[in-house]
């Protein structure tokens, strides 16, 4: 059996910006990835001021910048059966708003790491505490177990997305359905495409669509079917995707048919969106003995307020922190840490990342639970409810980009 210190479930946002945020404070972690490749699905993301102040800490942003267009506003269309009823227009963000191809990100992350610290190919198929020392012991699909040394440091942090392996075994509550469909994708535009530098977001009917500019030439945009059916057995393949798609916006502008119609087929991802309630992130277990979450399997969210990635971040930098402050590191370098805390000290580091992480992450949970109830809602009374309940608590509706999570 292979022992290792901190080890990291799943190689997506969360799970690489942990690593090289521990990386950045010399703590040395492995990331098991099931994939063979670091996945590309997703498309992009929009990534508001709070995401950026952590990948500033990361060490990525200057990087990823010059890829990626600054965006100026948000513009919100309301097209209720075929009339346009309301159009306004304001900021993203309090500071910087732009959209990243998810590619980009992971790579730069994956990048920036030490060799040998994304392991591929690496399914986890479950979790359980070693019966002599209590330390978490993953189990691999290929048979190989790979245990979290029983020495004193000793750490799983399961990054492993919104179907967690590591959520199910700290017994947190299972993510609901939200009943709704999303289609990511982007589409080239060999030429400029013209487009303003704003995010716009169309809700016509039950389709919401947005599309953020990334480059001149490229632009990301996502479909929200709000009421979809379960089944999915009609959907085999890429070209089925993009057809159902093509239908669902067959009532916007011919611009935006011909951007969906383009779109890179390979690009093209479709999910159903579930979310974690907001009462389960203010009440959930985070942490059994030294083993805890972060990224979407700890607080999945829709996309309404577009914060799931930069929560991912910053979730990876204060966990990051918290951990360094708690453990004594050896005076050779990354490569040769030797821990001097013991197992106490590491699970106190934890609750104080998630003692930091949960007010943080209710806030966003609930204005976003709220936004995504407030855009399906067809009863006036139900609209005016979750208004005012918009109102008292998220007066400010881009508050949530204010945040910073702090140095490193
Ligand atoms: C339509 C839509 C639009 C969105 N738009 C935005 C946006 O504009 N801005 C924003 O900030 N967020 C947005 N999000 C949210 C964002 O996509 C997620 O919150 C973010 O990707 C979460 O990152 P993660 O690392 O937690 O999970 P993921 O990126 O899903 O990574 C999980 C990783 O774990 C791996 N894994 C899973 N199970 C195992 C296992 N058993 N063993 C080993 N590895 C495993 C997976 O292969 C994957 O690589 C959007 C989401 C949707 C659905």
């Amino acid at each position: 059996m292979e022992e290792l210190d901190i080890v990291i479930v799943g190689g997506g946002i969360a799970g690489l910006a942990t690593s090289l945020a521990l990386h950045r404070k010399g703590i040395k972690s492995i990331v098991l990835e099931r994939a063979e490749s670091v996945r590309s699905e997703g498309a992009a993301f929009g990534i508001q001021t709070n995401g950026w102040l952590a990948l500033q800490q990361l060490g990525v942003a200057d990087k990823l910048r010059l890829n990626s267009l600054p965006i100026h506003q948000i513009r919100d269309v309301l097209i209720e059966k075929g009339i346009k009823q309301r159009e306004s227009v304001g900021p993203a963000s309090y500071g910087e708003v732009r959209g990243v191809l998810r590619n980009d990100l992971v790579r730069a992350l994956a990048h920036a790491l030490p060799l040998g610290t994304l392991r591929l190919g690496c399914h986890i198929l479950s979790v359980k505490l070693d019966e002599t020392t209590s330390f978490p012991i993953v189990h691999v699909k290929n048979g190989e177990a790979i245990k979290a040394k029983a020495r004193l440091a000793t750490v799983l942090i399961g990054c492993d997305g919104s179907n967690s392996v590591v959520s199910r075994f700290l017994g947190l509550n299972p993510t609901k359905d939200l009943g709704s469909r999303a289609v990511r994708g982007f589409t080239n535009y060999p030429d400029d495409h013209g487009f303003r530098q704003e995010f716009i977001r169309i809700k016509m009917d039950n389709v919401v669509s947005g599309r953020i500019p990334i480059t001149h030439k490229l632009v990301f945009w996502f479909v929200v079917l709000l009421n979809c059916p379960q089944d999915s057995s009609f959907l085999r393949n890429q070209a089925d995707i993009a057809r159902l798609t093509l239908a669902s916006v067959h009532e916007f502008s011919e611009e935006w048919k011909e951007m969906v119609k383009n779109c890179d087929m390979d690009s093209l991802y479709i999910n159903r969106l579930r979310y974690r309630a907001p009462w389960d992130v203010l009440s959930g277990k985070f942490r059994c003995g030294t083993v805890t979450v972060a990224g979407d399997s700890m607080h999945l969210m829709g996309p309404f307020i577009g914060q799931g990635c930069s929560a991912a971040l910053e979730d990876g930098v204060v966990l990051a922190r918290c951990l360094w402050r708690k453990l004594s590191l050896g005076q050779d370098g990354m490569n040769n840490v030797s821990y001097s805390s013991s197992r106490m000290q590491i699970e106190e580091a934890i609750d104080e990342y998630i003692r930091e992480r949960r007010g943080r992450l209710v806030g966003l949970s609930t204005q976003t639970y709220l936004t995504g109830n407030l855009i399906k809602a067809s009863s006036p009374v139900t609209k005016f409810l979750l208004v005012v309940l918009l109102m008292i608590l998220f007066r400010d509706q881009i508050g949530h980009t204010r945040y910073d999570c702090g140095r490193l």
